[in-house]
Order: structure tokens, then C-alpha cells, then sequence
């Protein structure tokens, strides 16, 4: 096994309550690379549409995804976040079309898919310096990670988030429709036969709902100096 550099910090918790930004900020403060392990699923999802395949041909999907070409790269100036490309292609923009949203959780629910991107995202990470957030980060990819989250909110506040970010951009906005959404992902994550979404015994649970992006990104910083001081590695 290769040796660590810096810490794994893993981090779970459910659709849209803050992962991305929370995990983006720790990363940039520390110096470590960020990834959204939802991308991956994102992105295999995107290229199975789009090449009209059958989501529910488990065969099928984890063949495309072994014949894929995966690359993980920054694109900001900080390099800090990684960003899926697949085949040289950066699939941002596409991995967020509401057809991908929808059908991403058959894809996520796929056992051999599951186990090639967890492999993907374990070299990723395994030589340290990284935050890497999902859904079974704790759990299944880093069982040994030095510091896991678990990052929770209300769905009500997740919803009021969503819809006043929506608004924002100057978009349309359902708020009904957007917690009815919310409910029916928190579902599909949790009750998945395979690496459902769930708190580690051992992670740091920390609920957002009354607290802004940076407080959450605190109290984790916060948490993994006190770590390194008690393992004497701090600075
Ligand atoms: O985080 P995001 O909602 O973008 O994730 C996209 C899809 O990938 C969701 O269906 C989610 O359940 C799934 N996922 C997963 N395991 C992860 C990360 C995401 O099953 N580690």
C-alpha cells in the first residue's frame, strides 16, 4: 500500500446539504485535493443515455464503464477540486441535466458498478492529502480514513437552500416540488441493498441546519487539528 502523505478525510451525508462546499473549503484550507464522488455516477449515467442504453442492463452499464477512459483533474486556479473527464471530455455541465439526475440512482444501484468506480476512487485517495465526499466514503471506499463526516440537515432546510439558491440564478423554482425530490433521493440512498447511505459509528456527525457552509467547514478544521495535535503531527 502506498504511504500517506496527508490525511483522507472522508465524508458522507445526503443530497444536497452542503457536501461540495463544505468538502471544497477544507480542502482549499488545508491544501488538499477535493472530489464529489457523485460525479462519477453522474458521468456514467450521462454517457449510458447518451449512448441509449438500457440503465437497468447491469452487463451493460459496468462494461461501458470499464471501457471508459477516467481521468480526475482540477480545473480552478487553486487545483484543488478534480473534475471527471471521461474519454479527455470534462462532463461538468452535462452531469447536472435533470435526465441524469433522475436516472442516476439505477446507475448508483448497479453492485459492479459500485465496485469499479470504489476502486477508482480508492487510488484516487490512497495517497492521502484528499477530501472525498458521497454517499458509502465512510463506510465502504476509506473504512480507515483518518477523519470522517457525516453531514446531515432537515430535507425542509435542504429544499429552502436549494430553492433560495435557484431563485438566485434567477431561475424558476418549486419548493414543494424541490423537497418532494429531496424525500424521493434520501429514499432511493437509503434503503440501496448496496452501500446505502449510513452514519459510521465512528464519524463526527455534524448537523448544518442552523449553521452556514463556513461554520460547518470550522468545526471540521477545528476537529482534525485537535486529531493532529493528539497524534503529534500537528503543525
Ligand atoms: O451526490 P450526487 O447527488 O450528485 O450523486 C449522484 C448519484 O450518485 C446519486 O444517485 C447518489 O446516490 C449516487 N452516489 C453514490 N455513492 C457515492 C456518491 C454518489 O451512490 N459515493
Amino acid at each position: 500500500m502506498t504511504r500517506r502523505k496527508g490525511l483522507v478525510i472522508a465524508m458522507d451525508g445526503p443530497a444536497g446539504v452542503g457536501k461540495s462546499t463544505v468538502g471544497g473549503l477544507v480542502a482549499k484550507s488545508l491544501g488538499y485535493k477535493f472530489i464529489n464522488t457523485g460525479e462519477m455516477y453522474r458521468a456514467l449515467t450521462w454517457k449510458a443515455l447518451e449512448d441509449g442504453l438500457d440503465l437497468n442492463d447491469n452487463e451493460a452499464v459496468l462494461l461501458l464503464a470499464k471501457s471508459l477512459d477516467w481521468e480526475f483533474k482540477p480545473v480552478d486556479d487553486a487545483g484543488t477540486t478534480l473534475k471527471t473527464f471521461i474519454n479527455g471530455t470534462g462532463v461538468t455541465q452535462q452531469i447536472r441535466e435533470e435526465r441524469v439526475s433522475v436516472n442516476s440512482s439505477l446507475v448508483a444501484g448497479n453492485p459492479g458498478v459500485r465496485r469499479f468506480l470504489s476502486k477508482l476512487q480508492r487510488d484516487l485517495g490512497e495517497g492521502g492529502s484528499i477530501v472525498m465526499e458521497g454517499r458509502d466514503i465512510t463506510t465502504n471506499v476509506f473504512p480507515d480514513a483518518d477523519v470522517k463526516i457525516y453531514l446531515d440537515a432537515s430535507p425542509e432546510e435542504r429544499a429552502d437552500r436549494r430553492y433560495r439558491q435557484l431563485k438566485a440564478a434567477g431561475q424558476e423554482a418549486d419548493r414543494d416540488k424541490i423537497l418532494a425530490a429531496i424525500l424521493k433521493r434520501d429514499l432511493n440512498d437509503l434503503k440501496r441493498e448496496i452501500n446505502p447511505l449510513k452514519q459510521a459509528p465512528d464519524a463526527l456527525v455534524i448537523d448544518s441546519t442552523k449553521l452556514t457552509m463556513h461554520q460547518v467547514a470550522d468545526k471540521i478544521l477545528r476537529r482534525i487539528r485537535k486529531g493532529a495535535k493528539a497524534n503529534g503531527r500537528g503543525k
